[in-house]
């Protein structure tokens, strides 16, 4: 069941503060029309009726897939008591599933794209690290945070490179599925395996954490793997 819950927020621009509806749970597979929304962009947006301005709302979030058998957690820092509690008590009821924890909208939906996909998120994050690196060639400096997988047809891996504003400042492919079973390959030798029934944040981070626990003989650097 998705649950509605209902919040006072602040326009940022004008200061108008309003009772709103804000979803706080997503059944994906009782509510696709919500599914739709998230993925539009649409779910938890506001727009101000005083000076038109347009925002997220700030608010944790539960994405629920049964068939896909995946769940994935929005934390929002000032409910993190709240939310800490109710995937312990969900736990026990989703031990096969694929669980993790998001801390920002955008990294939300991205994460139900890749897992609606199929894919293990492990394997795209070291996919999107080499993104980053080919983007940052062309654009300059980047933040770890500004690529995002963003789907994949027969032949590439697709990703988006955004600014803070969520403004898209580049499109960079990777083939698909070549590139992507080498990531998981290389993984494998680090040690990485798909795990169920464990909330984890899976990112760019963990990704480096684990390729520098590497063992002897492996390259130094994953930017180098695919693109020299
Ligand atoms: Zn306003």
């Amino acid at each position: 069941m998705s649950l509605l819950d209902e919040i006072t927020v602040i326009c940022p621009r004008c200061g108008l503060s309003k009772h709103v509806g804000v979803f706080r749970s997503i059944n994906a597979t009782n509510d696709p029309n919500l599914k739709q929304l998230l993925l539009e962009g649409r779910l938890n947006w506001q727009t101000c009726e005083s000076c038109g301005n347009g925002f997220q709302l700030i608010a944790d979030l539960l994405y629920h897939d049964i068939p896909k058998t995946f769940m994935v957690s929005l934390d929002d820092p000032a409910r993190d008591v709240r939310q800490l509690s109710t995937r312990k008590e969900l736990t026990p009821f989703v031990r096969d599933y694929v669980l993790r924890i998001v801390g920002s909208h955008a990294q939300f939906v991205e994460k139900i794209r890749i897992l609606e996909d199929g894919l293990d998120d492990t394997a795209v994050e070291l996919l999107k690290l080499t993104a980053l690196t080919s983007a940052t060639r062309a654009l300059g400096g980047l933040r770890r945070g500004a690529i995002f997988y963003n789907g994949h047809s027969s032949s590439k891996l697709n990703f988006l490179v955004r600014d803070e504003h969520g403004v898209i400042l580049s499109e960079t492919e990777i083939p698909f599925p070549d590139a992507y079973a080498q990531s998981q390959k290389q993984l494998a030798s680090r040690g990485h395996r798909p795990t169920t029934g464990e909330w984890l944040t899976i990112n760019i981070d963990h990704v480096i954490a684990l390729w520098f626990r590497r063992p002897a003989g492996l390259p130094a650097s994953p930017m180098s793997m695919y693109w020299t």
